[in-house]
């Protein structure tokens, strides 16, 4: 259950930008799963899905990019992009390339409800009697 766990990674996140930003629902969410992050985006949504409810993610719309990997070729000495970590030089086809990114799972986009400030007000600290 690799997904359910990096689900839950990025409730983590998610909800401690909304005690940040003081925002409580998600609108939308994007993520991007690197060509190499290891992530199965099926297993992931679904693990997303299964967390939401109760949660500011209940109701978002949720996308999840698979952006290509960048990988160095030092016959090239260039930053090329590859899909994996077989993947040949899209340039000169060595296999002596080094992956540089693409290998995370990271929050693309995050959009929130504008709530209105009353909401926030139990939040708040009573005021003091003087
Ligand atoms: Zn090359």
């Amino acid at each position: 259950m690799h997904e359910m766990s990096l689900a839950g990674g990025v409730l983590k996140v998610v909800e401690d930008a909304a005690a940040r930003e003081h925002f409580a629902r998600v609108k939308r969410l994007t993520l991007a799963a690197g060509a190499l992050s290891g992530v199965e985006v099926r297993a992931l949504r679904f693990a997303l899905d299964a967390i939401a409810p109760g949660t500011c993610l209940d109701g978002a719309e949720i996308e999840i990019l698979e952006p290509p990997a960048q990988a160095w070729c030092l016959p090239c000495a260039a930053s090329v992009p590859i899909r994996s970590r077989l993947d040949a030089c899209p340039h000169c086809g060595s296999h002596q390339i080094q992956p540089t990114s693409g290998t995370d799972l990271t929050v693309h986009e995050l959009i929130v409800h504008d709530e209105p400030l009353s909401t926030a007000a139990p939040a708040r600290l009573p005021q003091q009697e003087t």
